[in-house]
């Protein structure tokens, strides 16, 4: 362990996921106390189990059933680290991508709304209440990361339109909290992943070849990301290695969006 993050509290929404849970392992790895938010509560206690499993040195791990689309969940999580000594890092990842998600012909009112809830409002929640912590107890540095995609920067032909719409607000949201919360020394910072191997998208796909060609042939490298290489980036923006790094769209795609053509 180098403890790039000693003596720091994180909160991790989405922690029993893919990357949430990948990014709590690497948390505890450096040293940092960590709250796992989720809404599964069954997924969590399987989470919170590999966690204390994988890190037997690890400080604090703890677990909360948070719906982040309820701003009193994620307050009382929040608050819940005061006597920890309040939040030092936010990871707001957690996100869904509805299987009735389509294009704008075709999405449900109500998909949209409860994506824009989970995935917009849910981000909005959690930098709002990291800020109140940070502020209570006068903290001159802290780091809140906001889990967006590429999605908010290129459009995609096999639409979830909802879904990009929300990761859009993700990004400006995320670029706007940094400028206004830089002199206090509050950074945040959006990280893009490309689509990826978890269940979020692994799930959705299933065994449909065809979408899955649909999208292999446009990666680069040829394979989906894994949870473990965003994980890295977040550790990196949550450390005080990214010092300076501030209101970054911080892109981890094995360089799908700046893609021509792909190599054959
Ligand atoms: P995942 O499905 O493995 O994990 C998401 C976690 O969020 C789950 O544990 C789920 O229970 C939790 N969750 C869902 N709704 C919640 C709510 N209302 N409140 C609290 N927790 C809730 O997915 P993942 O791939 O790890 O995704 C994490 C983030 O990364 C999401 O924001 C997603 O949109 C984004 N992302 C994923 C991909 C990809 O291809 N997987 C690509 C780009 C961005």
């Amino acid at each position: 362990m180098s403890g790039r993050l000693a003596g720091k509290n994180a909160i991790v929404t989405g922690a029993a996921g893919g990357i949430g849970l990948e990014t709590t392992i690497l948390f505890a790895r450096e040293g940092a106390n960590v709250l796992m938010a989720d809404i599964s509560e069954e997924a969590l206690s399987r989470a919170q189990v590999k966690v204390k499993q994988l890190v037997p040195s690890a400080g604090r791990i703890e677990t909360t059933i948070c719906d982040v689309s309820k701003e009193s969940a994620v307050q009382a999580a929040v608050e819940s680290l005061d006597p920890w000594g309040g939040v030092d890092v936010m990871f707001n990842n957690a996100g869904i991508m509805h299987a009735r998600d389509d294009d704008a012909v075709n999405t449900p009112e109500d998909i949209w709304d409860l994506t824009q809830n989970i995935n917009v409002k849910g981000v909005w929640f959690g930098c709002k209440h990291a800020v109140l912590s940070l502020r209570r107890h006068n903290k001159t540095k802290g780091s809140i990361i906001n889990t967006a995609s590429v999605v908010a920067l290129v459009g995609s032909a096999t639409p979830q339109l909802a879904y990009t719409a929300s990761k859009g607000a993700v990004l400006a949201m995320t670029r706007e909290l940094a400028i206004v919360h830089a002199r206090e020394g509050y950074r945040f910072n959006s990280l893009c992943p490309a689509p990826l191997n978890t269940p979020l998208l692994q799930d959705w796909l299933g065994d449909d070849k065809a979408k899955r060609h649909r999208r292999e042939i446009h990666f680069p490298t040829g394979r989906f990301g894994e949870a473990i290489e965003q994980a890295q980036a977040v550790l990196f923006l949550a450390s005080d290695d990214s010092s300076f790094v501030n209101g970054h769209d911080f892109v981890v795609d094995g360089g799908m969006t700046k893609a021509y053509v792909t190599p054959e």
